[in-house]
């Protein structure tokens, strides 16, 4: 009993322990063992050196030692240096060595060598050595007999010692020098490729998930509050949060929790965002990871890592999984050899699909994936069972763009009175919160560089047309002819669609060069959700109103169209082949929502269709043109004063246009645009 108690105890304090990972035991590094041999090394050097005997020059030696009949032996090392032994008798009863000793030139206790003589080459050193005790023992012999002489020479000759010494440190150095430096150069390749971090321990973690966890204990501060408009996808989210808290409520009717929810949406719109939010309200583990992180190029660590990230969940249940981007290893299988099938991405999506869907029951853990690409998606992956629910994050509409500012300017200094929210979500169709946010930070970047105390409308203004148009570019070098052309080309496009009912409402055209562009006109587009084929007609033709300016004007076209006609060409091309706007091909539509023949070589219509459909698009285009063109020569005087205008003042405005033409007609203003009129690129004339 005692012992279960324990257990429990142990198990209590492991659940409260700070979760950025799991709790670690304090872990065995291998860097300790480097940092003890290094030491030891460093102490060898340092003993070796310390003790080694003091050097002394041939003077010393000749004149105090040998002269003396000190020494005792001489032995050459490696035929660099002499290391000079000194007699036992010597070395207690002469002075000098006192002395030197004293001077910490010598080492009584040592038994030797206690001295080094270094020379310049061994056969000099020998000559020099012989010669000098030749000369003593000259001396000593005189007077004695040959037989005393020979008996004197014989004991008092000192030759010299050879030896040869391996420096065994240097020799072990450079042996493992190599070893170290590829085992370092390898440790450093599996470091990188097991993503940073951590210690050698890394190698071994291959087959680990990346995913990074939180919960209570871990300061993840989004929250709901921070995720502006997107009540619905807010609700579903909601949802799974309180299915994983209350799970009884729902099984006790008979339901079951749902495995999965997929949030589709454009780029920048929150999807993540809304994960972060779920991770920061929910009182459970999350477990977040990138579709990416799975691949790696080694085979079979995409499964492994699937597998270790729900054999990580299931402990933590009940919780939640985050895969981001989820259409890097979600997408779907290829069917034979031609499509190309990734193998290692294909078992990585096996492994997910078994694991979400498997025999082993995953209770208590939801997971939660984010893609802009469903299309590409496996079918598998998507069906009940698997992804219950699909939460549609679609770009924010008038008020979920105003309550998205309102979070973004939040923390910002500006002028309360003169910056309506209002007027900045009118601005603004079709960005994304990230746009939003983006702009946002830009208008404070903007107001600084101005050296402002707040930001004002004017700022908010600049950083919208910054960030649909890039950064304007005064001192691009443009020739006067170039600008000339420019000039009639952008009031092509205002003029244009200033005389057709469906065209975007025009807010201002400029020919100051901007990012790629080197004019354009800006409209604010209609927050429309079908368009119709006037429409659509409407717009082709403002948008080729540029190049039939240039004709019309200067009976010669340029490559400033090239913007112009890809986007008509691209428009034309669906009208006919997806949207079924073409009577001669009738209610047909070539379009492929689920992407499964984005590879394949075949068209899905024959080659006379596709001879109809290319007479169709080029017919669409052609009468368009004539059409742009007809309305500037009906209004050429007219489109002649506004180009002028524009030489001049590079910039004009809707109501210079009005001053012009005189005013649009009520009913081709649409109801927006009554309501609001200022700036928004919808087009542009990239001359790259
Ligand atoms: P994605 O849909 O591509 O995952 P993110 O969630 O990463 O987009 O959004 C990027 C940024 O855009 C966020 O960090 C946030 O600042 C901003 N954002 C997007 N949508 C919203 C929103 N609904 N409310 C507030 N900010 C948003």
């Amino acid at each position: 009993m005692e012992k279960d108690n324990n257990k429990e105890e142990a198990k209590e304090k492991n659940k409260d322990k700070p979760m950025g990972k799991l709790p670690k035991a304090p872990k065995f590094s291998i860097y300790w063992v480097y940092g003890i041999i290094a030491v030891v090394f460093l102490a060898m050097q340092f003993y070796s050196t310390s003790n080694s005997p003091e050097k002394i020059n041939w003077q010393i030696f000749a004149n105090r030692m040998l002269a003396k009949h000190h020494v005792q032996k001489i032995v050459v090392v490696n035929k660099e240096y002499a290391e000079i032994y000194i007699k036992q008798d010597s070395m207690k009863t002469d002075t000098i060595y006192k002395s030197l000793t004293e001077k910490g030139l010598g080492n009584i206790s040592n038994l030797g060598p206690h001295f080094l003589l270094e020379f310049i080459t061994v056969e000099e050193f020998t000559k020099d050595l012989n010669d000098a005790q030749n000369k003593i023992l000259a001396k000593d012999t005189v007077g004695k007999t040959p037989e005393e002489k020979e008996n004197i020479i014989a004991n008092d000759f000192i030759p010299i010692a050879p030896a040869i010494r391996k420096d065994w440190t240097a020799d072990l150095f450079w042996t493992i020098l190599p070893i170290a430096l590829i085992i370092g150069v390898w440790v450093l390749i599996m470091r990188r490729m097991g993503g940073g971090g951590g210690g050698a321990g890394q190698i071994f973690n291959f087959g680990k998930s990346k995913a990074s966890l939180y919960d209570k204990n871990t300061s993840v501060t989004t929250t709901f509050e921070n995720v502006a408009g997107l009540e619905e996808a807010k609700v579903e989210v909601m949802e799974i949060v309180d299915f994983l808290k209350n799970p009884k409520k729902y099984t006790d009717l008979g339901g079951k929790i749902p495995r999965g929810a997929l949030l589709v949406g454009p780029p920048g719109t929150g999807k993540t965002l809304l994960a972060k939010a779920v991770a920061g309200e929910a009182q459970v583990p999350f477990f977040s990871m990138s579709g990416s992180d799975f691949v790696e190029m080694f085979v079979g660590v995409g499964a492994s890592r699937v597998r270790d990230l729900f054999k990580q969940a299931k402990e933590k249940a009940p919780c939640i999984i985050f895969i981001d981007e989820i259409d890097a290893i979600g997408r779907a299988r290829g069917k034979n050899a031609m499509t190309g099938g990734n193998d290692e991405r294909e078992n990585t999506l096996n492994q997910l699909l078994t694991e979400m869907d498997g025999f082993t029951a995953n209770v208590g853990v939801i997971i939660l994936a984010a893609t802009n690409r469903a299309d590409v998606l496996d079918r598998a992956l998507l069906r009940p069972g698997r992804f219950d629910r699909q939460i549609h994050v679609e770009l924010p509409d008038l008020e979920e763009r105003k309550a998205i500012f309102a979070v973004h300017l939040k923390p910002l200094k500006y002028e309360l009175e003169s910056i309506k929210i209002d007027f900045l979500a009118k601005q603004t169709p079709g960005f994304s919160g990230a746009d939003i946010a983006n702009i946002c930070n830009e208008s404070a970047l903007i107001a600084a560089r101005k050296n402002k105390t707040s930001i004002e409308k004017q700022d908010f203004l600049d950083a919208i047309d910054r960030i649909i148009g890039g950064l304007e570019k005064r001192n691009k070098i443009i020739s006067v002819k170039e600008k000339k052309t420019i000039a009639y080309h952008e009031s092509g496009h205002a003029a244009v669609s200033w005389m057709l009912k469906y065209a975007h409402p025009l807010i201002k055209v400029t020919i100051v060069p901007r990012g790629k562009a080197l004019g354009a006109a800006w409209y604010l587009p209609e927050e429309r959700q079908i368009t119709t084929k006037e429409q659509l007609l409407d717009e082709m033709c403002a948008t080729l109103g540029g190049r039939a300016a240039e004709e019309v004007f200067f009976n010669e076209i340029s490559t400033g169209a090239l913007n112009d006609l890809e986007r008509v060409s691209k428009q034309a091309y669906s009208m006919v082949a997806f949207f079924g706007l073409n009577d001669k091909l009738g209610n047909i539509s070539y379009y492929d929502s689920s992407g499964q023949n984005e590879y394949s070589f075949s068209k899905p219509y024959s080659e006379h269709t596709a001879e109809v459909i290319d007479q169709e698009v080029s017919l669409l285009i052609s009468t368009a043109y004539n059409r742009a063109k007809q309305i500037l020569i009906d209004n050429k005087e007219n489109v002649h004063t506004l180009a002028e205008k524009l030489l001049t003042n590079e910039v004009i405005f809707r109501e210079d246009l009005e001053l012009i033409f005189g005013s649009r007609p009520v009913d081709f203003n649409t109801e927006q645009e009554n309501k609001d009129l200022n700036s928004t690129l919808v087009e542009n004339i990239p001359l790259s």
